[in-house]
């Protein structure tokens, strides 16, 4: 049986005498992988698709749950990534991520979407991989249903907007006033927010995807979004990642 899917090649390892066995992340299939036979003297026209980073429509041959590449044809290679030990830490970091949250057979197109935008702006120099980072990381905690409510003090109910700061409950996902972060509940679990920091939370959690990436952030501030983004994340996530701690050794 035939299948038609787009995705991106997350991994790559050898396979039978020249060929490659391509993890794919997916649209719509969650990760897939796939046999590509041949790969290392396959036809030109399919020698991009089948590298690490490169998103295509591929046409595959299904036979129970073996899934081998037929046919492909190339949105992105994403070849610039490649460029810099940065940029790739950065990619193998966002894919190994975005592969471990795709759920099988369900719609990951959202996650999808942030990979390739992110890949998209760090191949092209748009945005360095600091930014990158922190931004990925927050919105993909968004898309996993995890957006913070960050309008009001969870506590008291004031409102923050006014200031535009207050107390981050990494666990809990809300946001706390000053007087309410001192309960003895929140101790250990409370990362503050600037007013920089608030503004940008806000614009990552509700941003069209495609501008996701589109704003302002100065150094200090962006010190402060890596480090809250990262927490917020990985709390949820629960594993470990080889990718993050060696990005980690070049940013
Ligand atoms: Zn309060």
């Amino acid at each position: 049986m035939h299948h038609k899917v787009k995705g991106i090649v997350i991994k790559e390892s050898p396979y039978g005498e020249n060929g490659k066995l391509l993890t794919v992340l997916t649209e719509l299939d969650g990760v897939l992988l796939v046999k590509a036979k041949g790969a290392r003297s396959i036809l030109a026209s399919n020698l991009k698709s089948v590298q690490l980073f490169a998103c295509s429509n591929m046409l595959l041959y299904q036979k129970n749950t073996s899934y081998t590449l037929v046919d492909a044809e190339l949105i992105d290679d994403f070849y610039a990534l490649r460029d810099n030990i940065d940029s790739f830490a950065l990619a193998s970091y966002c894919c190994e991520v975005a592969g471990s949250v795709a759920v099988r057979g369900a719609d990951n197109s959202s996650n999808l979407q942030l990979l390739l935008n992110t890949l998209y702006a760090v191949s092209r120099g748009m945005i360095s991989v600091k930014f990158a980072k922190a931004v990925f990381e927050f919105r993909l905690a968004c898309i996993l249903g995890f957006t913070p409510e960050i309008s009001e003090c969870a506590g008291c109910g004031s409102p923050l907007e006014t200031k535009k700061a207050g107390f981050l409950d990494i666990e809990d996902g809300v946001m706390l006033c000053a007087a309410c972060k001192e309960s003895p509940e929140a101790a250990g679990r409370m990362i503050p927010v600037s007013p920089s920091v608030y503004d940008a939370l806000r614009y990552i959690s509700g941003a069209k995807s495609g501008r996701i990436f589109s704003f302002l952030i100065d150094e200090n501030a962006l010190d402060e979004l890596a480090k809250l983004s990262e927490a917020y994340l990985h709390l949820r996530l629960d594993k470990k990642y080889k990718t993050l701690d060696f990005l980690k050794t070049i940013i």
